[in-house]
């Protein structure tokens, strides 16, 4: 055998990469190929912010193959029609790829399989290259999967990690395979101001710095909004431009209590994916169906266009809002709120803020955005699904100083100290002065309605 072609898919690295060491031990050349499917901009998956952090993670994977001796090849059209056409034209053997958990990942998966089979090659998908632990790995006694995070969490942690490989020092292409220009960044309309660049390169320089930094402060800083101590790792995760199995590894050599904390949330990353690889209609289905009949009509729609827009009244949702509409991504913190706001305190279905988050999140993907969205609306795997965030208390706790919300809601920026959180309260104040919106709905009415809803009250 000779040459093996290794389809890159959401694993856009060449360290700590499973499948392309494979093909590198079993043949003399390899084609690294990544397919630009219509199909995964069909599902929804594409937005502008993604497309344009793909196309630098694009690029730094080229860069990386040529000082390699390689280059990557780059394909528009079906996934299996062009790798099939690849391999045909290069006579490879075997297909090298990493396992995707989604129900489309693994349609395209069998559908790949059988063709290249019926073509006399061979398809090999590799474990744990994008999540840490492979869903359906472990499992509790009589289920599929976890259905609560903190027994996965122990079972998680004990399992045992395989070592991450070292990039190859020399990738040997074939003469041939012809390549699409790579896309460009700049070529992609609407993306976010503050947008993240990508690569693999980019994702590894911040992981050793907030390694250094940051990971020693993480468990007593990563809920402060403005301290924005988070490492900020979520996009190269959710493209492959990092291995989480790497993260894992570097962090518990570190070690302390940071670092462990920082570990227990990239297990949670596995969580959610072992719940969609179980469970893939929670994608769009109540994981835990609660009869909720979601406000609809003209009101419900003006208020989730406050939400969408950032005017709510409620400065750190707005504040969190806007960040997300800036910079394509949203603190975690903020996420919560945001979304507890939604679901809980305007009683709107969780859909609707994951369909928004999608449009514009860099890190956006479908197992860790509906899945969390389940879990704060109280459908999914929160094992206290009534839980109502108070976005006023929330600001106060998390952004005590106001900066966050300065930062974001500069309309506010001279109101003084923590009564940001509650401008119409400030006496005196001449509402004139600023342009902010009242308050779209009443805290305790938005709760009220809630536990009604939910039976509870
Ligand atoms: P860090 O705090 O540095 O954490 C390290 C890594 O752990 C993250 O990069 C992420 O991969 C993982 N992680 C942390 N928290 C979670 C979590 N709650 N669930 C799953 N993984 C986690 N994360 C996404 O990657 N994509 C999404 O589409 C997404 N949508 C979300 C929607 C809602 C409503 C909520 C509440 C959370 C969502 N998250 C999502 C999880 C979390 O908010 C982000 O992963 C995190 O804010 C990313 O910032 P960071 O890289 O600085 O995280």
């Amino acid at each position: 055998m000779t040459v093996s072609v290794v389809l890159f898919t959401s694993d856009l690295r060449l360290h700590d990469h499973p499948p392309l060491h494979a093909a590198l031990d079993g043949a003399r050349e390899v084609v690294p190929l990544f397919v630009r499917d219509p199909a995964v901009d069909r599902a929804g998956f594409a937005a502008p912010n993604r497309l344009a952090f793909l196309a630098d993670c694009l690029a730094d994977l080229d860069a990386g193959l040529k000082e390699r001796g390689g280059r990557l090849v780059v394909r528009g059209g079906d996934t299996v029609t062009e790798v099939c056409g690849v391999a045909r034209q290069t006579d490879a053997d075997e297909v090298h790829m990493a396992a995707g958990h989604t129900a489309f990942a693994r349609a395209r998966e069998t559908r790949l399989r059988h063709a290249l089979e019926s073509d006399g090659r061979r398809l090999y998908v590799h474990d744990a290259v994008t999540t840490v632990v492979p869903p359906g790995e472990v499992t509790p006694q009589g289920s599929d999967h976890f259905a609560v995070f903190t027994p996965y969490f122990r079972r998680w942690a004990a399992e045992p990690l395989r070592t991450p490989l070292a990039a190859p020092r020399s990738v040997p292409v074939p003469q041939g395979p012809r390549s699409e220009r790579l896309p460009s960044r700049d070529s992609v309309a609407d993306t976010s101001e503050g947008l993240a660049a990508g690569g693999e390169s980019k994702g590894r320089r911040i992981l050793g710095a907030w390694l250094s930094r940051h990971a020693d402060d993480y468990e007593v800083r990563h809920d402060d909004l403005a301290g924005d101590a988070t490492s900020r790792l979520s996009p190269y995760l959710h493209f492959g431009a990092v291995s989480a199995t790497e993260m894992v590894h570097r962090a518990r050599a570190r070690g302390g209590a940071g670092a462990e904390a920082f570990v227990r949330q990239l297990c949670w990353r596995d969580f959610h994916h072992q719940v969609l690889a179980a469970r893939p209609e929670t994608a769009v289905e109540d994981y835990r169906p609660r009869l909720d009949l979601w406000r609809r009509g003209e009101e419900a729609e003006a208020d989730l266009l406050a939400w969408r827009e950032g005017r709510t009244g409620y400065p750190v949702v707005d504040a969190a809002m806007r960040q997300l509409a800036h910079e394509g991504w949203m603190h975690n913190r903020g996420r919560l709120l945001v979304a507890s706001f939604l679901t809980k305190t305007l009683y709107l279905d969780w859909r609707e803020g994951a369909r928004h988050f999608l449009g514009l999140l860099v890190d956006g993907d479908v197992a860790n955005n509906q899945l969390n969205w389940q879990w704060v609306a109280g459908t999914g795997t929160d094992t206290r699904p009534h839980r109502v965030l108070n976005p006023v208390l929330q600001g106060k706790r998390y952004d005590p100083h106001g900066a966050y919300v300065r930062r974001w809601v500069p309309e506010l920026a001279d109101l003084p100290g923590a009564a940001i959180h509650e401008p119409w309260r400030l006496k005196g104040l001449d509402r004139a002065s600023y342009e902010y919106p009242d308050p779209i709905v009443d805290l305790a009415e938005g709760l009220a309605r809630f536990r009604h809803a939910r039976g509870r009250d």
